[in-house]
């Protein structure tokens, strides 16, 4: 019979394999006190299992780099670095000699606690270090327990690769020749088995709880990774039908790779710009595969998150100056300044406990009160500029004032960096996020003083709507297509463009395909999004009238109701 699962689907495609399925031998932590003079020798055990952990992930970065290049080897990287972190070591340190824990038992205990604890945090990128954190511990515990690792890196046919939560290191070492599909228990969409996936063009689905138990290796499975479904033991009818659709996905996949290099052009020759939101330097690549025309928006706050400090000018200067390098001086890149706060948290920073942080002290707000942060990375950008095109932009803007504080700031970074000498980009654009009703409502005015506006719909919707992006129980009443935002989207765009700027999109909505037609017939000049999903909205464009287009956007925004702009887009 056969058995159906669902999960998160991460990384479109679909795969017809067996399973193999990877079961992590169990190790069981003696829970019994040692007596205090074993401390020693327990402690001489930890450190043993740490050093060979720390030969182990150096040998893995090093092959790595061999062989994948290093932005793939990135990941062992950030392993040494959970090793370096004291806090882990003191924390197992403690429980052998102050608990009278074995070496075992200590490891286990004292890696849960740190995972536990980031796993707790808010942001989700730092909880997902919890990942990191429990692959290394596994390592270390393994090594101290004397289990043997079990290894993908040789797979004997083509498979779909099922785990409990595959580690970041056994995804990167694993036989990619066969490995045809990802479904893992835990995780989610920022875990990096769906960021790899989505890289790699691997089918995956994430978060089927309990699978394991029901699953065993050698069993044939359907993974669809469309749907976030997996069959375990289908029929011949089913795989038949999922031959079927496959040889469809991967000839639209191809069709769409075709149209890589072809403008975003309407049949009546009106050109848009497609750009992708990038959030580092590793993001360039794909930026680069579906044929970016720029950097809409390049998220600096995860260079901060993943971080054990205020990252300094001279690492800032580093992230930057490879993105515009990369991306070229045809390509522009827009840096958006610290957008921190809200839900998003810093390992090393306390934020005040507020009981609106989406209304509260982030973002722009927080770079104007802490210029030294602020200053730090305005001049990083700066001397980044002469290595490519990057223009400036600032989040959660709601006055004129903010604007110019945020610029007054720039002239100081530049004077300085005259006096000291250094070149930068002298022309360098400045643009803001408008994200805010308050900025919708003074568009007329900034688009005055703005080079470019970027329509952050992320948040537009949350704060025009007043309805939190986070909150699962009103997740349906979160609808960008509600006329009040359109209606925002439209006075936006039509204040840039009588001020003689341009407004771009960096929100989910720009890559959404419901709302090609509209952004398209409202004007917008630049559709900025994952860059996977470029080669879908330029197809869309390119199928488009823009004289139809704009009928429609007409109709949507004269539309009473988010159900009557649904109909005008036939989605209900
Ligand atoms: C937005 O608010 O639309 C946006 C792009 O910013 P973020 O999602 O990072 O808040
Ligand atoms: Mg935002």
């Amino acid at each position: 019979m056969t058995r159906e699962y669902q999960g998160i689907p991460v990384s479109d495609g679909i795969a017809i394999a067996r399973a193999v399925v990877l079961r992590p031998a169990e190790i069981q932590p003696d829970p019994t006190p040692i007596q205090p003079e074993q401390a020693q020798a327990e402690l001489a055990a930890f450190a043993a299992a740490l050093e060979a952990a720390r030969e182990q992930i150096q040998a893995l970065y090093d092959s790595t780099c061999r062989r994948l290049g290093e932005e793939r080897a990135e990941i062992f990287s950030a392993h040494l670095s959970v090793l370096e972190d004291p806090v882990l070591e003191e924390t197992i340190q403690d429980k052998i000699t102050q608990d009278h824990r074995s070496a075992v038992c200590a490891i286990a205990q004292g890696v849960e606690e740190i995972a536990a604890m980031f796993q707790g945090l808010q942001d989700p990128y730092l909880q997902e270090r919890a990942a990191d954190i429990r692959d290394v511990g596994r390592r270390i515990l393994e090594n101290a327990a004397g289990v043997p690792r079990v290894e993908l890196s040789s797979l004997e046919e083509d498979s779909v690769v099922i785990a409990r939560d595959l580690t970041p290191s056994e995804t990167v070492t694993m036989d990619l020749s066969h490995t045809m599909g990802f479904v893992t228990e835990l995780g989610g969409r920022t875990s990096h088995t769906a960021i790899l996936s989505r890289s790699l063009e691997i089918p995956a689905v994430v978060g089927v709880s309990g699978l394991l138990d029901h699953i065993a290796g050698g069993d044939t499975v359907i993974l669809d990774a469309l749907e976030g479904r997996l069959l375990v033991d289908p029929t011949d009818d089913q795989v038949e039908d999922y031959r079927r659709r496959q040889s469809e996905f991967l000839a639209q996949r191809q069709a769409l790779n075709a149209l890589r290099d072809l403008p975003a052009q309407t049949r009546d020759g009106r050109v848009f710009s497609l750009c992708a939101n990038i959030g580092g330097p590793g993001d360039v690549a794909s930026a680069h595969k579906y044929g970016a025309e720029g950097v809409g928006l390049y998220r600096t706050e995860f260079l901060y998150m993943n971080n054990t400090h205020f990252p300094t000018e001279e690492e800032q200067f580093e992230a930057y100056r490879v993105v515009a390098a990369e991306m070229g001086k045809d390509r522009p890149v827009i840096i958006r300044t610290l957008d921190i706060g809200g839900d998003k948290e810093l390992p090393y920073f306390q934020f005040d406990q507020e009981d609106n942080p989406f209304l509260g002290w982030r973002a722009i707000r927080m770079c104007l009160d802490r210029e030294d942060v602020f200053k730090t990375q305005l001049r990083a950008i700066l001397r980044a500029s002469i290595f490519g095109k990057l223009l400036i932009m600032f989040p959660m803007i709601i006055s004129l004032e903010e604007f110019q504080q945020a610029k007054a700031l720039l002239e100081t970074c530049k004077e300085e960096l005259r006096a000291e000498g250094k070149s930068f980009d002298e022309n360098i654009q400045t643009g803001i996020m408008v994200e805010t009703p308050a900025a919708v409502m003074m568009a007329d005015v900034l688009a005055r003083h703005v080079d470019f506006f970027s329509i952050g719909t992320n948040d537009l919707t949350q704060y025009t709507l007043a309805v939190d992006r986070g909150n699962t129980r009103i997740a349906h009443r979160y609808d960008p297509l509600h006329p009040a935002v359109l209606r925002a989207i439209e006075r936006v765009i039509q204040a840039s463009h009588a001020a003689g700027k341009w407004t771009g999109m960096c929100g989910e909505f720009a890559g959404d395909p419901r709302a090609t037609v509209l952004l398209a017939g409202m004007g917008l000049d630049e559709f900025s999004m994952t860059a996977s999903s470029i080669p879908k909205i330029k197809q869309l464009l390119r199928s488009l009238d823009c004289t139809a287009a704009r009928t429609l956007a007409k109709q949507a925004l004269a539309a009473s109701s988010v159900t009557e702009v649904r109909e005008l887009l036939n989605l209900n």
